[in-house]
């Protein structure tokens, strides 16, 4: 990773942000162009205005011929009309690309957050990574979303410069008729230069103070002061409004937690007028941008003085000054803004390697390639040898020496303690994370050499903490708008939704929680599990794994889940994982964690009677609590 303070080059500053913009045209198609365009046709439209104005005012002043006044008049108006219908259709054009850009871009980060590695998505500094990201884009739009404002505006510059020096190269060529005196300096080198000078030193200088200010402002440092601020400030300001406020009402009530917010909101000062923000603001910053505007006014003047010494001198007529004035005004202009969003994308290019760190942050799960032949016959063969793991940056086994062998289409259970290990199980199963030591095999294959998604096929998960969504019921268990409702209903009566489903006027199209509709149906936890449950059996893979599937049923309906569900899993590979045993009874084999291991394998019968066992142990405490 690169240092803040490491220098950005010009080299740097155009490989990101033409890697940015490409990025962003991929996900916007034509925001470029449009934008591009919009800023070529607002740059030249005050132009044709300065244009016509110096040729009537010459008319004017000068010969007063109606009929040439009447031929500038009308294509005056044929001009600037046409250029002002072309600048709305530009600018409805570009406004159109803005919008669906403002929506497509996140894209650009939940695609890399959906296709990363499951480790490194749960890293809390792949989340504070995202988080400084896009706090820089939010809140100064410093990042990739800076870029085409960037581009747009440098386009917008030159199209600006193009067109002032066009207007205004008659100053430097016209002579100044036989003067003599100081004035007979004005067409000499000493004269030119002084005017060059006068226009090229504070043109420059000006965006060097802006450009210096604006990365004074936006350093690291204060984007990390910041952070803080701003995460406090997420968390707590809006504790008693919007939508989480409701869902919390009863404890924020109950416990004053308002009164402790606002401890924290007041304690919090990032964004106060004593705070680091401010100091920054009011240091060298503000110097910067007082010298840039001090520069622009001297440039102004001199230009006047020049243009007003010439005309004096009769080199050109009343018209024609004011066109150079307006030109050479437009031209320091044009170049000062050409400069200072130069150094804008040279100011963004330290935010651009933060955002391509993280997009570019490798990634290991999809580099398999085998397909997992979809077999008819459902014949996978999953094995777990010698498997240890260890989560990212844990000092202690996830799970240590673990070696099973799936018989196809039998019921495993996995059981024990809190923690010992049986989510993590699944969770390597199904590839969310590599073992460190050991292999898991499909069919005798080392399950990192198939493709990832091919290998996520094969499995149907119903995960503790699954999450349904508010959408429509069917829509919920097909993951899809578009579904085979026989096959849905069919799923949801399976799964013991199907009484609850009949009294549903709606039925399948039943739109779930009520964020989006007030008609929405609030459906408990379990129901929300049985919707789990059905949406798992919708997928028909060859693999089904209950996690803990029915913590939020009672003892009676989740003796009726696990009952039926050996029946409707058929000739599926079916894993549970409970720590009810008595839920687990009928399973083919039962493997029982302890601290990471498997500590004994058996069915119910032979297990129980195993005395010493950790299995009749956790057996025995449980009886006292549910009728075997
Ligand atoms: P179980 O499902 O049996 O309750 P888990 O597989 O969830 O157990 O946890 C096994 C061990 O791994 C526990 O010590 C737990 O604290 C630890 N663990 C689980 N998830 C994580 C994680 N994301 N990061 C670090 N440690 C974890």
């Amino acid at each position: 990773m690169k240092k803040d303070t490491e220098k950005v080059t010009w080299g740097e500053t155009w490989r990101l942000s033409l890697r940015a913009a490409k990025l962003l045209e991929n996900y916007t198609p034509g925001l470029f162009l449009a934008a591009g365009m919009d800023a070529v046709v607002s740059a030249v439209t005050p132009y044709a205005a300065v244009f016509f104005s110096a040729r009537i005012i010459d008319e004017l002043a000068g010969a007063r011929r109606a009929e040439v006044l009447w031929r500038w008049v009308v294509i005056a108006v044929a001009v600037t009309g046409t250029l002002a219908l072309l600048q709305h259709l530009t600018t409805g054009w570009r406004t159109a690309r803005d919008y669906t850009h403002f929506y497509r871009y996140q894209g650009i980060y939940k695609d890399k957050l959906l296709s990363m590695d499951f480790a490194d998505l749960e890293k809390q500094e792949t989340a504070d990574r995202l988080a400084q990201i896009q706090q820089n884009e939010n809140w100064t739009g410093l990042g990739i979303i800076g870029v085409p404002e960037g581009y747009v505006q440098l386009v917008k510059g030159l199209s600006g410069v193009i067109g002032a020096a066009a207007l205004c190269a008659g100053l430097f060529l016209t002579p100044t008729p036989a003067v003599t005196g100081p004035l007979a300096l004005l067409d000499g080198p000493v004269g030119l230069l002084a005017l060059g000078l006068a226009i090229v030193v504070p043109t420059v200088l000006s965006p060097w103070f802006q450009g210096k200010s604006d990365e004074a402002d936006s350093t690291e440092a204060m984007s990390a002061a910041a952070t803080l601020g701003n995460r406090i400030y997420g968390a707590f300001g809006f504790l008693t409004y919007g939508a989480e406020s409701v869902a919390r009402a009863l404890d924020i009530r109950m416990y004053d937690q308002q009164t402790l917010a606002r401890h924290y909101v007041s304690e919090n000062r990032v964004f106060s007028a004593d705070g680091p923000l401010a100091r920054i603001k009011a240091g060298k910053g503000g110097l910067m941008m007082a010298a840039a505007a001090g520069l622009s006014a001297l440039t102004t003047g001199g230009v006047y003085l020049y243009v007003c010494l010439k005309a004096w001198a009769r080199a050109f007529g009343v018209g024609m000054a004011t066109q150079y004035i307006g030109a050479v005004t437009a031209l320091t202009v044009s170049v000062g803004e050409m400069l200072r969003w130069l150094m804008y994308l040279r100011n963004l290019t330290r935010y651009l390697r933060r955002t391509f760190e993280f997009l570019d942050i490798p990634n290991a799960m999809y580099q398999g390639s085998l397909t997992t032949e979809k077999r008819s016959d459902r014949q996978y063969d999953v094995e777990f040898r010698d498997v240890s793991f260890r989560y990212p940056g844990a000092p202690d086994w996830a799970l240590r020496h673990v070696s099973v062998k799936f018989k196809v289409g039998k019921r495993l259970a996995v059981v024990g303690e809190n923690g010992s290990g049986k989510t993590t199980f699944i969770k390597l199963l199904c590839r969310l994370y590599d073992p460190q030591e050991g292999q898991i095999l499909l069919n005798g294959i080392d399950i990192r050499k198939y493709d990832y998604r091919d290998y996520m096929d094969i499995f149907s998960v119903v995960f503790q903490d699954f999450q349904l969504i508010s959408q429509p019921l069917g829509a919920n268990v097909a993951g899809s708008a578009d579904y085979d409702r026989a096959k849905v209903t069919k799923a949801l009566a399976d799964a013991g939704f199907g009484e609850r489903l009949a009294s549903l006027p709606e039925g399948l199209d039943t739109q779930l929680y009520r964020d989006f509709d007030g008609e929405g149906v609030q459906i408990s936890g379990g129901e929300a599990q049985k919707i789990a449950i059905a949406r798992a059996l919708y997928k028909d893979a060859p693999f089904i794994i209950l996690d803990e599937p029915t913590a939020a049923l009672d003892p009676i309906a989740e003796a009726e889940i696990y009952g039926k569900f050996d029946e409707i899993a058929g000739d599926k590979t079916a894993i549970y994982i409970s720590h009810r045993l008595s839920s687990c009874k009928f399973c083919d084999e039962i493997a029982v964690f302890h601290e990471g291991r498997i500590v004994q394998k058996g069915t119910h019968d032979e297990l129980v009677v195993d005395e010493g066992g950790k299995y009749h142990e956790l057996w025995t405490a449980q009886a006292q609590y549910y009728d075997k």
